[in-house]
C-alpha cells in the first residue's frame, strides 16, 4: 500500500509521539516536524515533495509496534562517590552504563539540556562530553536527524549506545527496521513530557537572557551537598522541583510555585500521547530500563535521598553491559514486582488532569504561566490549604 499523497497523518495523531522516525527516514525532505498551539511536534508532510513511496509510515512505531519484554532481572544502583552521583537525576546508573560504552570505543546517543532553549539529543564519544547528557530534563528533547547518525556508526560496525525515553527508542528502532547486534538501547521510566516552548516561555518569566546557554535549570534537587543542584550561580537561575521548606535561593519556593513543574507533576502539559502511552508498562521495549527507585525496601540499605536508580534488565544484551559496571557501582539485585509496586509508570500511562481540556483552550491565548494558575486553582487551594489543614487537625486530635 502506498501512502496517499492527500492522506496528511502517517498515524493518527493523538497517538503521535514525536518521536521523529518519519522525519529521518523520508529520503525526499517531505517531512517537517511542526510545532501545534502547545508547541508539541508532529510531522507534516510536503505534499509537493512527497512521492508517495511510504516509508515514513514503514518506520512509524505507531503502526509497526516494537517486541516489549518483561524485565528478567532488577538492580538498585548508585554511583561510589557522592561528588559524581550530584551531577546524576537518580542514582547514575545511566552514566555508568554510558561511561562503559565509551571505555570500549563505543559510541553514545543521549539527550543534553546544555542550551535550555534547545534541548535535543547528541552524540558522544568522549568520557568528557559523558557529563553533557547526565540529569534529567523533563521536556520533549528534539530527536532531529539523530537516528540517521545511529545507523551510520552502526553500519561503520561501532558499538551504540542509544539513550532516551521510551517512544524514542521504539522510534530508533522502527527507522531501523531490523536488528543491528551493536546497538544497546536504554529507557527511561517516563512520566510524560511537556514543550520545549513551554519550558523555554517558563524560563522567560524568570530571566530576559536569550542564550539558553547562560542559563542552568536544574529540574530536581538531591541531598549531596553543595554542587550545581544547589549553588546559585551568578548570573544564572535555577528552578524546579524544590524539596519542601527549604530556601531556594532566597525565597521558600514550593514545586506549585513554578508554573512549569506545576503542570508537570499534574500531568496537565504532557503530548497527547502521553496519556495512553504505550511503554507506560511493565514490558519494556529497550535492553535496559532506567527509573528512579521508588518502593525501595528500607533492607536496601542506600542514602535514598542522594538518588537510587532503578535498573530494569530486559535482554542478554542488557545483561552484558550491565554487568561491565556492576562492580564499578553499589548495585543490589532487587525482585522486579517490588519496582513494579513502586513506580506507577511500569503499571499505566499518566492519568490526564482533569482540567486539560481548559489548559489546551487557555495557553494559546493568555500564555504558560496564566493558563497554568487557571487551569490549577483547585489543586494549588488543595496543598496550600487544605492538605496542611488536615494534617494540623491530625495532629491536633493526636493521630500523627
Ligand atoms: C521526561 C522524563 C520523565 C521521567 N519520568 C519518570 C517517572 O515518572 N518515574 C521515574 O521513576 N523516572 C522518571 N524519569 C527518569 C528519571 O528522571 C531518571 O532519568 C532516571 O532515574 C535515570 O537517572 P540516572 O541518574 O541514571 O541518569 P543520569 O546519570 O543523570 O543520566 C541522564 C540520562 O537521561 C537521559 N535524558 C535526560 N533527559 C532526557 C530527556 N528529556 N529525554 C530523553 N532522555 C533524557 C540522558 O540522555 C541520560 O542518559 C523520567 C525522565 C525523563 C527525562
Ligand atoms: S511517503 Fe515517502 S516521500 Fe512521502 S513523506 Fe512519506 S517517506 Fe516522504
Ligand atoms: S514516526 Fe513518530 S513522529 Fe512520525 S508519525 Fe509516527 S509516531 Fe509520529
Ligand atoms: S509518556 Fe510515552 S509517549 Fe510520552 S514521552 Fe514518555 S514514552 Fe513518549
Amino acid at each position: 500500500m502506498h501512502l496517499d499523497k492527500t492522506m496528511r497523518e502517517i498515524c493518527p495523531m493523538v497517538q503521535c509521539t514525536g518521536c521523529s522516525a518519519c522525519y529521518n527516514a523520508c529520503r525526499h525532505q517531505a517531512i517537517n516536524m511542526t510545532e501545534n498551539e502547545l508547541g508539541h511536534v508532529y510531522p507534516q508532510i510536503d505534499e509537493d515533495k512527497c512521492v508517495g513511496c511510504n516509508l515514513c509510515q514503514m518506520s512509524c512505531p505507531v503502526v509497526n509496534k516494537p517486541l516489549l519484554r518483561y524485565p528478567n532481572f532488577c538492580f538498585a544502583v548508585a554511583l561510589l562517590k557522592d561528588e559524581d552521583l550530584k551531577f546524576s537525576a537518580s542514582g547514575g546508573a545511566s552514566t555508568a552504563l554510558m561511561r562503559a560504552v565509551i571505555n570500549e570505543n563505543g559510541i553514545v546517543y543521549g539527550c543534553t539540556g546544555e542550551d535550555v532553549f534547545h534541548v535535543h539529543h547528541i552524540r558522544v564519544d568522549s568520557l568528557q562530553d559523558i557529563e553533557r547528557l547526565r540529569g534529567s530534563k523533563y521536556v520533549q528533547s528534539e530527536i532531529g536527524l539523530i537516528y540517521k547518525s545511529v545507523l551510520a556508526d552502526l553500519n561503520s560496525d561501532k558499538t551504540v549506545l542509544f539513550t532516551g525515553t521510551p517512544c524514542q527508542v521504539a522510534g530508533l528502532k522502527s527507522f531501523l527496521r531490523k536488528d543491528y547486534p551493536k546497538l544497546i538501547t536504554s529507557d527511561l521510566v517516563c512520566h510524560g513530557v511537556p514543550s520545549q516552548k513551554m519550558l523555554t516561555e517558563n524560563i522567560h518569566y524568570y530571566t530576559s537572557e536569550s542564550d539558553g546557554k547562560n542559563i542552568k535549570v536544574s529540574f530536581r534537587r538531591k541531598k549531596c551537598g553543595s554542587g550545581v543542584n544547589t549553588k546559585l550561580n551568578s548570573g544564572r537561575i535555577e528552578f524546579g522541583w524544590f524539596l519542601r521548606n527549604q530556601p531556594y535561593p532566597d525565597v521558600n519556593r514550593k514545586f506549585y510555585d513554578d508554573s512549569y513543574m506545576f503542570g508537570f507533576l499534574q500531568c496537565l502539559t504532557f503530548r497527547d500521547s502521553c496519556y495512553t502511552c504505550r511503554y507506560a508498562t511493565s514490558a519494556r521495549c529497550s535492553d535496559i530500563t532506567l527509573a528512579d527507585f521508588w518502593g525501595l525496601g528500607d533492607d536496601a540499605n542506600y542514602e535514598k535521598g542522594k538518588g537510587v536508580s532503578l535498573c530494569l534488565i530486559n535482554t542478554e544484551r542488557g545483561q552484558s553491559l550491565f554487568d561491565k559496571v556492576r562492580d564499578k557501582v553499589n548495585a543490589q539485585e532487587r525482585d522486579v514486582v517490588e519496582a513494579i509496586i513502586g513506580n506507577g509508570q511500569l503499571q499505566k500511562p499518566s492519568d490526564k488532569n482533569n482540567a486539560h481540556a481548559l489548559f489546551r483552550c487557555l495557553y494559546p491565548k493568555l500564555g504558560l504561566k496564566v493558563a497554568i494558575e487557571k487551569s490549577l486553582k483547585k489543586e494549588k487551594f488543595k496543598l496550600i490549604v487544605i492538605q496542611p489543614l488536615k494534617q494540623n487537625i491530625k495532629r491536633i486530635i493526636g493521630w500523627k
